[in-house]
């Protein structure tokens, strides 16, 4: 059973616990139920807002957008200004090689349609993808997701997918010339927050290069700043084939996007001319609120201090007996403890007392710490006094 079955099944088995808690507002760090009662959210819907709930910029690019048009959507005929925009934005914050944006609705439709172009451009059909990787839900992302038993129930999947060890720099030997593709996230999330070596990354990107098979990060969780740096590959000074976003892009709305060069990107065009249809991949609204959000993080500075407010976490909770170790890079932090058992009542005890983190879909054992970037140091250690007395709380019961 997976960390979140257990926790949701805990859940639906405590008759004392907020299961179903009606949210009815949202603002900055805070959710609020209908009595009012906050609820300091150290989650951001696990990395789908990085500024937090109901950003004023953001909220007013949706508003603006809504009153310009909501729709055009004829093929070829319109392209709608904040698409346009918003590409710009993204390519002007990219390398060189990251020059053409397709944009979806989501992380799961990013990996779909970069998957689908990398075997267009190559010709070749193998996938390569890792253990303990989660790339989304649709068929093709699930084909990758790396983990047998969970796929199961929806065998057959897609054919010629090869795993790998993640971190495991002798297993990329296995990259060859029918490889068309590599996909993962250059750091996981989903695996527990596992940082790898730049050996590892930088030994990757060379191989891929060398038997002409495209590398895809998938940045769905980690993109926009979560880690310190505006994107994750720039931790290890390399440069993806075909980057995919969605998440936090959004500012809170529905929006993703793979991005590549245009010649790769253009092999969508070769006969039979069926690349990837999307009704409203891009729509104009999200644009609207992605463009916003990028600007915030970009003209505050807003991921310079996020490695600094990571620390501030780890110096204020390492001491507490429950916690066992962390693994952090910026405000993506996973906290140890000794068991899934604990790690799933400090979750409980932390929802009463209003505050929110997340499990890890295949770490039992620690708990995730991603709150939206702009959280103030005031904030942080509100939040680490709530945690700490939620631990010290599990502690005296056990
Ligand atoms: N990739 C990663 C790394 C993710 O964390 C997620 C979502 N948890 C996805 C892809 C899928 O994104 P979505 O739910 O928007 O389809």
């Amino acid at each position: 059973m997976t960390n979140r079955q257990l926790f949701l099944q805990h859940v639906a088995t405590t008759s004392d616990f907020p299961i179903g808690l009606e949210i009815e507002r949202a603002e900055g760090i805070y959710m609020y139920d209908p009595n009012g009662r906050p609820y300091l959210d150290l989650v951001s819907g696990v990395s789908v807002s990085n500024l937090g709930h109901g950003h004023p910029r953001v909220r007013q690019a949706v508003k603006d957008q809504v009153d310009k048009y909501m729709h055009l959507m004829v093929y070829g005929e319109f392209i709608e200004t904040p698409q346009v925009k918003l590409a710009k934005l993204l390519a002007d914050n990219l390398p060189e090689s990251l020059n053409s944006v397709y944009f979806v609705n989501s992380g799961s439709e990013a990996n779909e349609g970069a998957l689908k172009v990398a075997k267009r451009y190559t010709d070749r059909t193998e996938i390569i993808a890792f253990n303990n990787a989660y790339h989304g839900s649709t068929h093709g992302a699930l084909s990758v997701l790396g983990d047998e038993e969970m796929k199961n129930a929806y065998r057959p999947l897609l054919p010629d997918i090869r795993f790998l060890e993640f971190g495991n720099v002798a297993d990329l030997e296995q990259i060859s010339d029918k490889t068309a593709c590599v996909i993962l996230e250059p750091i996981q999330s989903e695996g527990g927050m596992i940082i790898p070596s730049k050996e590892f990354i930088q030994t990757l990107r060379a191989r891929c290069t060398e038997k002409g098979a495209l590398l895809i990060f998938d940045e769905v969780q980690m993109g926009f700043g979560r880690t310190g740096k505006l994107f994750a590959f720039e931790h290890f000074d390399v440069v993806p084939d075909i980057l995919c976003l969605a998440k936090a892009m959004g500012g809170g709305m529905p929006i993703g996007a793979f991005i590549s060069d245009k010649k790769i990107l253009d092999s969508f065009k070769n006969k039979p001319m069926l690349g990837h249809i999307t009704t409203f991949g891009g729509h104009p609204v999200c644009c609207a609120a992605a463009k916003a959000s990028l600007e915030v993080l970009l003209e505050e500075n807003i991921v310079a201090d996020v490695q600094r407010k990571g620390e501030l976490f780890v110096t204020l909770l390492k001491d507490h007996p429950l916690v066992k170790g962390f693994r952090q890079l910026g405000l993506f932090i996973a906290v140890e403890v000794e068991t899934q058992e604990i790690m799933i009542e400090i979750m409980k005890e932390g929802f009463e007392l209003g505050v929110v983190m997340d499990p890890f879909l295949f770490y039992p054992g620690a708990y995730r710490i991603a709150p939206p970037l702009n959280i103030t140091d005031e904030e942080i250690h509100h939040a680490s006094e709530l945690l700490i007395q939620a631990m010290d709380n599990v502690m005296k019961r056990t």
